[in-house]
């Protein structure tokens, strides 16, 4: 099969759909790969390097729309790559479509077969959501101890600590993908780390996982009041599928927290689960209220685009292989892949996205 990969146009959007690596491995099967020029600055991966993958160069992301039967992005297709798209193309990527009537519209008219990341599902969870869940929860740590620094604003925390000195506390709600990478970083640094889940099979695997190192607590809003209130670093982790997040701290609570403590509301991409967060960038992470640093940065494995790349293309080669070998076949043959066709033949295919677009299914 001839397989595309454009450069990402969105905004602030580093990563690739396919490293070098990937682009050998589906080589190797016998398929060719054309990649648009400069594709892999991001993850400073070359052209050359994607040559010597075996990969075809490209200047004009016109000619590889047009030209390929399977393409592989990151981003949704920005409006200028939509009009691009062929009548029978496959395009797999993430597509958030649900807040995005115009680009639904637009890929219906294409007649290209759209299959999102975001909905593709796995044993019990969703496979190429999580990665970036990883990424969040680990680098949720890294930010928190920077803000923490009395340099950067914070309250001159060193979470490990010393010997002599005691370590930081941090306070982790939601103890999902990213609450578990956000606990294990911070156990690893030394921290004195509790998390909150309302699940206690939540709680029991992680008790499991870490011993007695971490402290697992059952979230009511008393236990939540309490442990933000002794924290140093709060991240917010939870998730209540399809809702936004609940918004567990109150800014009565936020008013009662240490001053020069850091909240990183991960869960700001759902609407955050602080009262008092709101969306914020990679340009300008953090605000200040009530003396507490707030991180609610919606994109956070952006600023770590090589790991993030490499983290999300793990994830897809599986089903990026099984799309080129197979063709449409592949999706018949695995249900997970099939839930993540979105559109396919002029209509909309997965019925949670069509409900929330108001669309016909
Ligand atoms: P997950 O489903 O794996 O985990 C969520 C956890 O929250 C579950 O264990 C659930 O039991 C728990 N929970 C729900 N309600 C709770 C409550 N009232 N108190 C305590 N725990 C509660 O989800 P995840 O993959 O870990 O993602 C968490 C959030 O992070 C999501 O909103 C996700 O979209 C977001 N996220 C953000 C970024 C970013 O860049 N900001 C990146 C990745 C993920």
């Amino acid at each position: 099969m001839l397989i595309g990969v454009p450069k990402e146009i969105k905004a602030q959007e580093y990563r690739v759909g396919l490293v070098p690596e990937n682009v050998r491995e589906l080589v190797a099967r016998g398929h060719e790969v054309v990649v648009e020029a400069g594709a892999g600055n991001g993850i400073s991966a070359s052209d050359a390097d994607y040559v010597a993958a075996g990969a075809t160069i490209t200047y004009s992301a016109q000619e590889l729309f047009k030209s390929t039967e399977l393409i592989v992005k990151v981003k949704e297709p920005q409006a200028v790559e939509r009009q691009w798209l062929q009548a029978g193309q496959m395009l797999f990527t993430y597509l958030h479509l649900a807040p995005d009537p115009q680009q639904a519209i637009d890929l219906i008219d294409s007649g290209a077969t759209c299959i999102a990341y975001e909905t593709v599902t796995g044993k019990g969870g969703l496979p190429l959501l999580a990665p970036m869940s990883e990424v969040a929860g680990r680098l949720a740590v890294q930010a928190g101890a920077y803000f923490l620094e009395k340099t950067h604003g914070g309250l001159g925390v060193l979470l490990g600590g010393i010997p002599g000195v005691a370590p930081g506390q941090v306070t982790v709600l939601g103890g999902g993908v990213v609450g578990l990478h956000a606990i294990d970083v911070a156990l690893g640094m030394g921290a004195n780390v509790t998390v909150l889940d309302r699940n206690i099979e939540v709680l029991r695997k992680l008790q499991k996982q870490f011993g007695h190192r971490l402290h697992t607590v059952c979230s009511t809003a008393a236990a939540i009041e309490q442990h933000c209130m002794m924290a140093d670093l709060v991240i917010g982790a939870v998730l209540i599928p399809g809702a936004s997040a609940p918004k567990l701290i109150t800014h009565e609570i936020v008013a009662r927290m240490k001053p020069g403590s850091v909240i990183v509301d991960v869960a700001i991409d759902q609407g955050g689960c602080c009262e008092t967060s709101h969306p914020t960038t990679h340009d300008a992470p953090t605000y200040v209220v009530d003396g507490v640093i707030h991180y609610c940065v919606a994109n956070m494995p952006g600023s770590v685009p090589r790991t993030s790349a490499y983290a999300l293309n793990n994830a897809t080669l599986p089903y990026v292989i099984a799309l080129a070998d197979k063709g449409l076949q592949a999706l018949r043959d695995d249900e997970g892949l099939r839930n993540g066709l979105n559109i396919h033949q002029g209509k909309v295919t997965n019925l949670p996205v069509a409900s929330a677009l108001g669309f016909a299914f």
